[in-house]
Order: structure tokens, then C-alpha cells, then sequence
């Protein structure tokens, strides 16, 4: 679907009038493409005095050849200039707060940078997740980082994105801070990810990260499915790209495109699992990142609906992806990824969607349940919740709650299935085995739910 609203905003036109009557005005986003830079310009790394994460991110900046701005020169030029637009990003190592009064320093820096981001800038705040930390008002200050960041996701504008990153003293923070800040992550803002203890992945390959790795993709005919696909492919994994038999046709299309494999199985077949996991055993003897993709939606308030549309929606969402995970977790090696596609419904629940609104809060259910039942053998497990993203599953929408549904978020725009796609090779870059047991929103910083 074409965004008409947002091509008009950007027209000479359109500007003006999106102006004068205060109406949002979508920025267009800044999306990876490959050779592009990690950033587009330099970046500013300050922290509160005490912050044990600010060398550490120079450091692996430094290496990545990313420009760094000295903060004393950048506090002097933002107090001494008020043209805006001349950094990529901005980040603060908030991991030596450990009393509310020192949220003051996170004030002192932002209200002098905030006029200083490129468009489609970058804000990463660091700190230490409330529950590792060691003294009761030392996790208040850090739980408050949430609010600060949240505001500046909805203040910055101009597609600029914010993010708090809670990460263990020995976590790897390369794979994400690269995701963050890169046009990968066009679509995500207002998140809080977690970064436990992991191994760096010094020897990733970060252009082909998934080079020599199996990639099973369900869902992968169209939509958010096959762009998951190109992307895995892109990063360099074999991948598997799984859809009903009806879909045959599309899906062995995308599997040539990406010299893939195409498996036609419908994922609530009774013998799905056995199907599956005797396919990977015999082809693979593996896989290695595992994409739940597969979804449907049955639309009704629950008077109306039917059983049928409650039981099919949450067999297709849910149920059919834990007897695969039964059939398919041994083939998982270490380093492996389970990742599932939930979605901001069932975060915020939705009105005629009770039944994908369930079977999406489920998949967060499964995410908490496996997540640390998977850590000791090395396998992470993690979601995206997308909000509204341009695919045929929303096209289908009434227009009338599809243009409000593109808007009610802090870029004023849809995303593209490019952007839950990127989120997903980041979970399953081999530089991400600190992330597990998250649910990133790939929504924009939806108003809904938030
Ligand atoms: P889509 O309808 O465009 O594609 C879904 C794909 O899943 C189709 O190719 C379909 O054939 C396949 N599929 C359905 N039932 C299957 C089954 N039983 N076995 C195997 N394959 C099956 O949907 P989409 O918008 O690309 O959504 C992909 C995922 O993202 C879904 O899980 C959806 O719930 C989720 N999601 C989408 C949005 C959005 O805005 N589009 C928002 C939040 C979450």
C-alpha cells in the first residue's frame, strides 16, 4: 500500500500546509542498505560520573570507525550555537546513577543536545536493569531512565528513534549498539532491551553474519514472512521458507530468488512437527535460527465470533508453534535462536481481536517461559511485536482505521516488513547471545499500548 498522506507531507506543497495546520509529518526513514555506513555522521558518548559502560562503547565505536565527538567540545558548541542537525547520535551511560537526584546530569545533557541530531538520529541511553541492581534507590533511578527515554522518543522528532539498554556488567553490546544505530532499526523507538551475560562475538562477520547457518522462516510466501526471509538470506543463511501448499506457487518463487529451500506444510497439521523436524534432520542435521512467522487474523467482537474463528486463530498464532518447538528444540545447537513474532495486540489487547490478541500475549508467555529454560545450552529466545506494518494482512483493514493506524505513533507513519525483518537478524546475529528473553515493539513507539 502506498502511503499517499506521507507522500504529500514531503511534496513543497504539502509541507507548508502539514505545517500551518499542525498536522504530523512523517520524516522518511533512513533504511540499511548494504555498504551504507553505521551512521551518518559523528557521535556523542557522555556518561554520569561513575558510568562503567561509556570506555567499553568508544572503544567498539572507535573500532566500527565511527567519529566521536568529544563531549566537552559538543557541551561548549551546544551552548554556544543553536543550529541544529550535526549528530548521528547520542549516547549516555546512565549506569552510575544510582540516586534519583543524579537524574540531573541526564537532564544537563540532553537539554543541551536536544536541538543537535541529525534527521533520523539515534538515542541510546545505557543503564543497569532495576532488578540487578545492588541498592533500592540505586534500581528507582535506573526504572525512571524509562520515562526520560520514552519522552525523548516522542519529543525529538524529525524519524530521530531513542532506546534504553539495559545491559549486565559482562554483556556483549557491539551487535546491538551496530543495530541501533544503523538504518536497521528505522522503525523501533521507545524500547527497553536487556542484555544479559554473553560471548562477545569478536570474529562476527558483520556484513554476512549468518554465513554457513540453517534458517527456518514459517509464514514466508509474502509479507513480513518473506521479507525475514531475504534478510536472513542477505546475512548469508541457508534458509528453509515454509507456507501452506496454496502459497506454492509465491513461495518456491521467493526460495529461487533467494537460493533458498521451499517447504509447503500448513503448521496446524497433526503431523506438522514430525513433518518439520524429519525435513531438517535429513537435509541439515540442524537449524539454527528458527522464525515463528506464521499468522492469521479472524477479526470479530467475541459475541460474534465463532469457534472456529477463535480455535483456528489461536492454533496458527500459538498452539501449533509449541508442538513445533517440541518436535524442533533438539536440533537447536548452541547458539541457536528460537524468535517469534507477537504483536503490539497482544501487548494492548484490541477490540474485535480477542482471539490473535491472546494468541500474541501467549507468544510473549513463551518467550518468558523458554528464555531461561534455553540459556544453559546457549540457545536465546526472543520477539518482535510489530505495530502496524504496510502488508497485505493490513491493507485488508478499513481505510479509515488504517490511515489512524499509520499515525498513532511517534514517526507518524507505518512500518515496513523490512523493519521487523532487520529486528529479526538481530536477534539472530551470532553477536546477539547477551539478548534473550525480549520483546521489542517494531511499531514506531505506537501511542497504543505503550
Ligand atoms: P500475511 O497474511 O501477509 O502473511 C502471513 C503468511 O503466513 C502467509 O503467507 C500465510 O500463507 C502464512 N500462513 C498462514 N497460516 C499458515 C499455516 N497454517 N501454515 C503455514 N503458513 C501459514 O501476514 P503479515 O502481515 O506478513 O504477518 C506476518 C506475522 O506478523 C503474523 O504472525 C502477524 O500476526 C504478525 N503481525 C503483523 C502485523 C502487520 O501490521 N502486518 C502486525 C503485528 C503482527
Amino acid at each position: 500500500m502506498v502511503d499517499r498522506y506521507a507522500t504529500f507531507a514531503n511534496s513543497a506543497a504539502g509541507k507548508a500546509l502539514v505545517k500551518r495546520l499542525g498536522l504530523p509529518a512523517p520524516t522518511p526513514l533512513r533504511r540499511h542498505s548494504p555498504g551504507d555506513p553505521l551512521v551518518t555522521g559523528p557521535v556523542l558518548v557522555d556518561a554520569a560520573p561513575g558510568g562503567r559502560l561509556a570506555p567499553i562503547v568508544r572503544e567498539l565505536l572507535d573500532e566500527a570507525g565511527v567519529t566521536l565527538r568529544d563531549p566537552v567540545a559538543a557541551a561548549v558548541e551546544a551552548g554556544a550555537s543553536a543550529t541544529p542537525g550535526r549528530l548521528a547520535a547520542l549516547i549516555f551511560d546512565a549506569t552510575g546513577v544510582t540516586s534519583s537526584d543524579q537524574l540531573r546530569t541526564l537532564y544537563d545533557f540532553f537539554h543541551a543536545q536536544a536541538r543537535t541530531l541529525l534527521p533520523s538520529g539515534r538515542v541510546i541511553v545505557l543503564g543497569t536493569a532495576p532488578e540487578d541492581c545492588a541498592a533500592p534507590r540505586e534500581a528507582i533511578a535506573q526504572r525512571a531512565l524509562e520515562g526520560l527515554v520514552r519522552s525523548i522518543g516522542k519529543e525529538f522528532g524529525r524519524g530521530s528513534t531513542a532506546q534504553l539498554v539495559y545491559a549486565a556488567p559482562d554483556a556483549p553490546l557491539t551487535s546491538t549498539l551496530r543495530f541501533l544505530l544503523s538504518g536497521r532499526s528505522a522503525y523501533v523507538s521507545g524500547q527497553v532491551i536487556r542484555i544479559g551475560p554473553g560471548s562477545p562475538g569478536s570474529d562476527v562477520d558483520w556484513d554476512r553474519p549468518l554465513e554457513g547457518k540453517v534458517a527456518l522462516v514459517t509464514g514466508a510466501a509474502r509479507g513480513i514472512g518473506a521479507a525475514i526471509a531475504r534478510v536472513l538470506a542477505r546475512d548469508g543463511a541457508r534458509v528453509i521458507a515454509l507456507d501452506v501448499p496454496a502459497a506454492g506457487e509465491p513461495l518456491a518463487a521467493l526460495a529461487n530468488e533467494i537460493r533458498g529451500e521451499a517447504l509447503q506444510l500448513d503448521v496446524t497439521a497433526a503431523d506438522a512437527p514430525d513433518r518439520l523436524a524429519g525435513c531438517l534432520r535429513d537435509r541439515h542435521g540442524r537449524v539454527d535460527v528458527v522464525v515463528h512467522n506464521a499468522g492469521i487474523t479472524r477479526d470479530r467482537t467475541l459475541g460474534r465470533m465463532s469457534a472456529e474463528q477463535w480455535d483456528s486463530v489461536l492454533d496458527v498464532n500459538l498452539s501449533s508453534q509449541e508442538r513445533i518447538n517440541d518436535a524442533i528444540l533438539e536440533l537447536l545447537p548452541a547458539g541457536g535462536r528460537l524468535i517469534q513474532v507477537s504483536s503490539m495486540n497482544g501487548i494492548a489487547g484490541n477490540r474485535g481481536q480477542a482471539n490473535y490478541a491472546t494468541s500474541k500475549a501467549g507468544v510473549i508467555g513463551l518467550v518468558q517461559v523458554l528464555a531461561p529454560a534455553l540459556a544453559a545450552r546457549g540457545v536465546t529466545v526472543n520477539a518482535v511485536a510489530p505495530g502496524f506494518i504496510e502488508t497485505p494482512m493490513t491493507a485488508r483493514m478499513p481505510a479509515g482505521l488504517r490511515e489512524a493506524s499509520r499515525r498513532l505513533n511517534s514517526l507518524s507513519q507505518g512500518g515496513l516488513p523490512i523493519d521487523v525483518a532487520e529486528t529479526i537478524a538481530w536477534f539472530a546475529s551470532p553477536g546477539s547471545s547477551g539478548v534473550t528473553g525480549n520483546v521489542v515493539r517494531v511499531c514506531g513507539q505506537s501511542l497504543i499500548g505503550a
